[in-house]
């Protein structure tokens, strides 16, 4: 079994119905443990301003999937609730993003972790940090050594 750290986020619909939603199907795949949660907070849009704020939150799990695999759990998840993917940081109705697996680096065109964006987002530090913060320290000091 293996440790990864996902985030979550939503700003349109229902976004706090959807993230526990969206937490109750991580936990039912028979391969994915849910181990930790963060609170859930709110966040003003990134990328692309004029849209609702966000909720977002870090959980950590524990998985016998690998990277790939946790991937497309995460976005087969997006899919039957209902995600469509539009505009690049449009509006969302839950987003889950592999922020780190284990102290794995990877670089593939489907998946990169650390995620790529994470060192530099608040949003994705500031729960990791409440549930992980030898993580989220790792995870800056990628981001510094490039
Ligand atoms: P987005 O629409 O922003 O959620 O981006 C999702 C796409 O980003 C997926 O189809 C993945 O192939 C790709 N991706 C690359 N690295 C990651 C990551 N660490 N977590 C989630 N998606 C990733």
């Amino acid at each position: 079994m293996g440790k990864a750290w996902l985030g979550l986020g939503a700003n349109i619909g229902r976004p706090r119905a959807q993230m526990l939603e969206a937490l109750r199907r991580l936990d039912a795949h028979p391969d994915i443990h849910i181990t930790r949660k963060s609170g859930i907070i709110e966040t003003d849009p990134w990328g692309k301003t004029d849209q609702d704020p966000f909720l977002n939150m870090a959980i950590e799990v524990e998985t016998a999937l690998g990277p790939i695999d946790l991937l497309d759990a995460c976005l087969m998840i997006e899919e039957a609730m209902g995600r469509k993917r539009t505009e690049k940081w449009g509006p969302r109705l839950i987003d889950i993003d592999v922020v780190a697996f284990g102290q794995m680096k990877l670089i593939t065109d489907r998946l990169t972790v650390p995620h790529p964006h994470a060192h530099e987002r608040s949003f994705v530090l500031d729960p990791l940090e409440e549930i992980a913060p030898s993580v989220a320290k790792w995870i800056k000091a990628q981001a510094v050594k490039g």
